[in-house]
């Protein structure tokens, strides 16, 4: 496999890129016909590209299937085991963990229960997981871009610092100790933040051209604001903390030592740490008939609806729902929509509320993409 050449001037390094792009986003093969219309390139210049990228080992041929019979065009694809990625999330009781090809496909994944998340060896525990996991998946070390590490807590890039995350009960934890003993370039984001990322990717491109707001419901509540496919993070980084918006004065005592926020009243907590079981049984509970879980079902959508149309109101654009909690309200969702719509000032339409795509695995999806992102960017 040969290096792509670094010597060459930005305009043909552009026009590399756009090839590769093309490339990547169609979903067949392609043909250097089909790239040379699309572009707006001559034939010659797509050979030279393509004879480029093939040689990088970076995309390989495929078959065009042509509607009209004959013999099928050889195109180009590009070859998803060029690259992987590993995006690991970090909660209280748990990492998980995956690994995810070029076209950000998930290769595998793993959840690992830890006796405490206190951040003092964080990075260790990370390094060791992290090691096994590769190995169990055959990962030729020399082919991982990064690893993304996500923290549900405020992250500070620039002070190097989990400044504080109520939900793993940290603070002012040094962003270099969490790297050290991991032996991959690590990027380390917050949860709500790389989740919101995931659900931008899993937009199609008509779609992207809306703003969202992520609503991330786990443990903690957080969230995000997409602006032209950015996070916008605010002066302090801080932005999208949707769960410590006051929906009750005085309210019930949240994590992060205020009263009423809307973590409060609707995060995984609810049913955990003050019911004692998990979400999954508390929503069993409630399609078994408990009364006195739907009482509660009925609360937390109430609240949530406040949440939803207070962001509806500041930012009048999508909101989309992520975070495990939002896997097990989507029955209720057309419940919520109505909730949420009653609040409307200006109409009693809801339909801008949305499932996400990642309820799960969003915060390692984007924080994968993190490093993927990056080397398309430099081919
Ligand atoms: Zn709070």
């Amino acid at each position: 496999m040969e290096e792509l050449k670094s010597t060459i001037t930005e305009r043909r390094r552009n026009t590399r890129n756009k090839m590769f792009r093309y490339i990547y986003d169609s979903e067949k093969p392609v043909s250097k016909q089909q790239i040379a219309g699309a572009l707006g390139y001559s034939l010659p210049t797509v050979h030279q590209n393509i004879a480029e990228l093939l040689a990088a080992g970076l995309i390989r041929p495929g078959e065009v299937q042509k509607s009209t019979g004959g013999r099928p065009a050889v195109g180009y694809t590009v070859d998803e085991k060029i690259r992987y990625s590993v995006g690991i999330a970090v909660s209280a009781s748990q990492l998980r963990m995956i690994i995810t090809d070029i076209k950000q496909n998930e290769i595998a994944f793993k959840r690992i229960d830890l006796e405490s998340a206190d951040g003092s060896d964080t990075g260790e525990q990370i390094a060791g997981e992290l090691d096994k996991f590769l190995a169990e998946n055959s990962i030729d070390s020399g082919r991982l871009l990064g690893v993304g590490v996500t923290f549900p807590g405020v992250i500070d890039q620039e002070r190097d610092s989990i400044v504080l995350s109520p939900t793993l009960g940290m603070k002012d934890i040094s962003l270099s100790a969490v790297r050290k003993p991991i032996p991959f370039p690590v990027f380390i984001e917050n949860d709500s933040t790389s989740g919101g990322a995931a659900e931008w990717l899993g937009l199609t491109q008509k779609e992207r051209e809306e703003d969202f707001v992520y609503l991330f419901l786990e443990n903690g509540i957080g969230g995000a604001v997409f602006i032209n496919g950015k996070p916008y993070l605010g002066s302090c980084g801080r932005s999208g903390e949707f769960g410590h918006m006051c929906i009750v004065p005085g309210g019930r005592q949240c994590n992060c030592g205020k009263k009423g926020c809307l973590e409060a009243y609707c995060s995984a907590f609810r049913f955990t740490r003050d019911l004692g079981i998990t979400a999954e049984q508390f929503f069993e509970g409630v399609r078994a008939g408990s009364e006195d879980y739907a009482a509660l079902l009925d609360e937390i959508l109430d609240y949530l609806a406040i949440g939803i149309n207070n962001l509806r109101m500041a930012f009048d654009c999508n909101v989309i729902l992520g975070g495990f909690v939002s896997r097990l309200i989507e029955p209720y969702l057309p419940d919520l929509r109505k909730r949420v719509a009653a609040r409307n000032t200006f109409g009693d339409c809801a339909e801008y509320l949305k499932p996400g795509k990642y309820p799960t695995k969003a915060g390692m999806m984007g924080v994968a993409w993190h490093f993927t992102e990056q080397f398309i960017n430099e081919i």
